[in-house]
């Protein structure tokens, strides 16, 4: 278990833990579904950043925990109070974190389509950038802060055209991508020009993002030279000095014992010894590095737990396990067929002998969370363990079939603590007018 995150262990019963709680207790004490999270795992992840940024690149620089991947009130708490900035992309996230009492100061505003309402949002509750997308979303922010009397510091999001080889419906960075404006045909250029001219909208650097769950640092250190080479262009075009980079996210995560190990602070020194010979190359000041992990702050720490229900054996074919949860609480499979390590959470010292595909409780074939792999042998009752969840699993979970989202209790310390409840079937039809 440690091999894969090295908060995963194995107990004198043949439990499995996380954060050394362990796993079966918590499915009794708060049913399943659970997503169980080790707040010292985020924590520690957040540290790695922190302290990288801090140790490679100029001052300012930090990290900007990209909540998509996980956004409820506790996480905003956490991150804040492990001091590195949040990235939202939306007005919910961004109302998520105020609830939160997150200083949004330290916060990028993204997202490719932002409405009026997002940035008058965003500008009222003193959001530190905007990263503004489109030419067209330049003008609605300089008018908006206009409206409302103030200054909006920006980054403008710029398409490098990178391929970070990583799956088609998670790559961000390409010349086509619905992502930011691209460097082709002087587009970023021109809209750096009209940002430069703007009262309003504070024009402080650049932004570029090119993909998720990217194993090697190459795209980085790829996109980082295509971004320093346009801010080298832009300084001698328009004498104008970047104050701020922000190189995105996009960390991989090791979700299978056979995925390679990403060791984060040499991913992040090989980038800044990049940038800082380019810098020097050019001769512009490095500016301050900001990058937005998501995925690979919160994954790692987190678990899913379901309680088996029917096993299905179709001879010559497929045996199916299935559990009392499935695309609701995980889409990602049924989404871009992720890969996932199952295990049986009362029996994980046993071997993984028998080939299951499992599946969910939806009425949908699709509804998968991972395909003839190999598991224990599991019954009715048995506690089944879905590893490295923490991300893009509650933050993409539905109601589909009317079943209710499930909760998210923290480790600390050996603790555990109930953050999100379970919802109810009154919560299900809250908003209806009746
Ligand atoms: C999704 C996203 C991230 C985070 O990506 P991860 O793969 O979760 O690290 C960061 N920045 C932007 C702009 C994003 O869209």
């Amino acid at each position: 278990m440690k091999n894969i995150q090295d908060c995963y262990g194995i107990n004198e019963n043949g439990h499995l833990t996380l954060g050394g709680v362990d796993t079966v207790d918590m499915a009794k004490k708060y049913g399943t579904p659970l997503y169980l999270l080790d707040e010292d795992k985020i924590r520690r992840q957040c540290a790695i950043y922190k302290n990288a940024l801090k140790k490679y690149f100029p001052e300012g620089s930090m990290p900007f925990y990209a909540s998509k991947a996980l956004s409820f009130v506790d996480i905003y708490k956490i991150v804040k109070d492990e001091g590195l900035g949040i990235d939202i992309v939306s007005s919910g996230e961004l109302y998520t974190a105020l609830a939160a009492g997150f200083d949004v100061t330290n916060a990028c505003f993204h997202g490719n389509n932002k409405t009026d309402f997002d940035i008058e949002y965003g500008i009222k509750s003193g959001v530190g950038y905007i990263v503004v997308d489109s030419q067209e979303e330049l003008c609605a922010v300089d008018e908006i802060a206009g409206k409302l009397g103030k200054e909006q510091k920006i980054l403008l999001r710029i398409t490098p055209g990178i391929d970070p080889h990583t799956l088609k419906a998670i790559s961000t960075g390409r010349v086509d991508s619905k992502f930011g404006t691209p460097i082709i045909e002087g587009k970023a250029e021109q809209i750096t020009k009209a940002a430069l001219e703007k009262k309003n909208a504070r024009l402080c650097g650049f932004h570029c993002h090119v993909g998720s769950q990217i194993f090697e640092p190459d795209p980085f250190i790829e996109a980082s030279g295509v971004m320093l080479r346009f801010i080298s262009d832009i300084k001698d075009k328009f004498g104008y000095e970047t104050d701020v980079l922000n190189l995105g996210g996009g960390f991989a995560v090791k979700y299978l014992a056979e995925h390679a190990e990403v060791n984060i602070p040499e991913y992040i020194e090989s980038i800044a010894r990049n940038i800082s010979s380019l810098c020097e190359k050019y001769s512009i000041k490095m500016p301050k590095i900001f990058m937005e992990p998501g995925r690979s702050i919160v994954a790692g720490a987190g678990v899913t737990l379901y309680t088996v229900g029917t096993r299905k054996e179709i001879p010559g074919f497929k045996n199916y396990i299935s559990i009392d949860g499935g695309m609701p609480d995980n889409p990602r499979y049924a989404l871009y067929q992720s890969p996932y390590t199952v295990l049986c959470a009362n029996r994980a010292n046993e071997a993984p002998d028998y080939k299951a595909t499992v599946c969910g409780r939806c009425c949908e074939s699709g509804d998968l969370i991972a395909e003839d792999i190999q598991v224990q042998k599991m019954d009715r009752g048995d506690t089944l363990a879905v590893l490295v969840t923490g991300a893009y699993n509650y933050s993409m979970a539905s109601n589909y079939n009317r079943i209710p989202r499930a909760p998210i209790v923290l480790i600390k310390n050996g603790n555990d603590r109930l953050s999100v409840r379970r919802e109810s079937f009154e919560d299900l039809i809250k908003n209806e007018v009746l």
